[in-house]
């Protein structure tokens, strides 16, 4: 029985109620006065159903869609202005104990290097992020209790908030491990971190359990239930995420929006962010030979109604996808993007030899952040380095409270000038500070309130000075 507000993983994501959503999407997707409606609502910034979104994803007349992706643009600009958010993975261990069999380091592969980052190798990993301008960093472990025990993990996290290197520090960590206790959690909220996360893969149980055929991840339940433990553990920030390519999209996306709708329900408070990650070619895993990939415009549709469906939540894109892609689905609402990412186990600071290879998947785009930083200034977007929501306890409720009255922007906006101020001057190439002083010269005078932009100016001139880390 389906029942947004249950603790019981196969009760909020009841397959029951996804196979009517899709069959109701199905039968309504020509259904052009339901589908105005639902438009019409959307258009009220409120968020959509995950039955309402389901229909527009069905729908497929070629105005209406073109309309879909107005609106995510729209919308995009109105809760997120042009900023996009910099982060970069940073990987500690690729020991794994489960058999996911789309990631290449499952329990069986033999013959990928295993690492695990020593707190000397992390200090020196950290620090080449810190000389690229990081500031936001998403970890990344594999489940081993033996080799990544929650106390590792904590250690990392306390060596990383330590580092400070030149103008250099991580302001923000996030933590994707895998699901967890409540007391885990608790742990890890008490260390500082920013947002949990944890992709779903699939919300599709039988198909999770094929996917999952060994370690304690095949426990669909327990999952899929993480981010309920996660919020019981003081967590107030979790970020979902489905693999895309695992399972039919369109069962995915109304999993989703039904993940979405729980936390909500139960916690008061929804994602924080949604990440939209698609399965790509890996040591040993050839993303063919799952049948259910996605083309690129149907991975713009599902960006483009997530960002209309929970207006909100924050979208991530990673360098899976490529400059191309990523150019296409930023403007249709995506906030945060990695740059220079490296998907092996300490590949920040020198390249990983060839035949050590311990990358989780193939990198699309491979730019340097200062590419990516300037191909973002030229493409009328503010790459922003700002973490200062969590650092002003802004998360869970407070956070989206502020977003929901549009008042968040008057954090964002000057956050992002300063930040890429701190950028331009302690990281940047001549040519991306060129671009991105004239840039933060013009975005001033789209600081709405006077004082807001005397201060920002003031803070501006401080940075010039030597000073760092101001934010509102
Ligand atoms: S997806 Fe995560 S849990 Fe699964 S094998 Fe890879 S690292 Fe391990
Ligand atoms: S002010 Fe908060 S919401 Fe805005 S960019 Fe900074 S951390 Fe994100």
């Amino acid at each position: 029985m389906y029942n947004k507000a249950s603790l019981k993983a196969e009760e909020f994501i009841s397959h029951e109620e996804i196979t009517a959503t899709l069959a109701y999407a199905e039968e309504n997707k020509e259904n052009f006065a339901l589908i105005d409606e639902i438009l019409a609502k959307a258009e009220l910034c409120k968020g959509l159903s995950h039955r309402e979104a389901s229909v527009l994803l069905a729908c497929e007349e070629p105005t209406r869609v073109a309309r879909m992706y107005t609106m995510a643009e729209e919308l995009k600009k109105k809760f997120y202005g042009n900023r996009i958010v910099m982060f970069a993975p940073l990987y500690l261990s690729n020991y794994c104990i489960n058999g996911c069999v789309y990631c290449p380091y499952h329990m069986k592969n033999k013959h990928i290097a295993r690492k695990k980052l020593t707190q000397e190798e992390i200090v020196r990993e950290v620090t080449a992020l810190q000389d690229m301008g990081h500031k936001r960093l998403a970890l990344e472990a594999g489940e081993d209790p033996v080799n990544n025990p929650i106390e590792y993990i904590l250690e990392c996290i306390d060596t990383i908030y330590s580092i400070k290197h030149k103008n250099g520090a991580i302001r923000r960590v996030n933590v994707n491990i895998a699901a967890t206790t409540v007391e885990n959690y608790r742990k890890l909220k008490d260390a500082g971190i920013g947002t949990y996360i944890l992709f779903q893969e699939t919300y599709h149980k039988e198909s999770y359990e094929k996917l999952h055929p060994t370690g304690p991840k095949h426990d669909y339940a327990y999952h899929t239930e993480a981010m309920d433990r996660a919020m019981e553990g003081g967590i107030d920030d979790v970020g979902l995420g489905v693999l895309f390519g695992l399972e039919l999209y369109k069962y995915e996306f109304a999993g989703l929006l039904m993940h979405a709708e729980h936390l909500e329900a139960v916690h008061g408070v929804g994602p924080h962010t949604i990440s939209v990650p698609r399965i790509k070619r890996a040591d040993d895993i050839d993303p063919t030979v799952f049948d259910n990939g996605i083309s690129d415009d149907i991975f713009a549709k599902l960006c483009a109604l997530i960002r209309i469906s929970v207006p909100y939540t924050g979208m991530i894109i990673s360098t899976r996808e490529s400059k191309e892609v990523r150019e296409k689905v930023i403007r249709l609402g995506v906030s945060q993007i990695s740059g220079a990412s490296r998907t092996s186990v300490g590949g920040y600071c020198e390249p990983e030899p060839e035949e050590e290879n311990s990358e989780q998947f193939d990198v699309s785009d491979k730019r340097t952040l200062d590419e990516v930083v300037r191909w973002l200034m030229e493409f009328g977007y503010i790459p922003s380095f700002c973490t200062a929501c969590y650092r002003e306890g802004r998360t869970g409720d407070r956070f989206m409270s502020l977003c929901k009255s549009g008042q968040i922007q008057n954090c964002c906006h000057p956050n992002a000038l300063m930040t890429l101020k701190e950028y331009l001057m302690d990281y940047a190439s001549e040519e991306t500070k060129r671009i991105g002083e004239a840039l933060i010269q013009a975005e001033l005078n789209n600081i709405p309130k006077e004082k807001v932009r005397e201060v920002c100016e003031d803070h501006l001139k401080k940075i010039e000075e030597g000073i760092r880390d101001f934010r509102f």
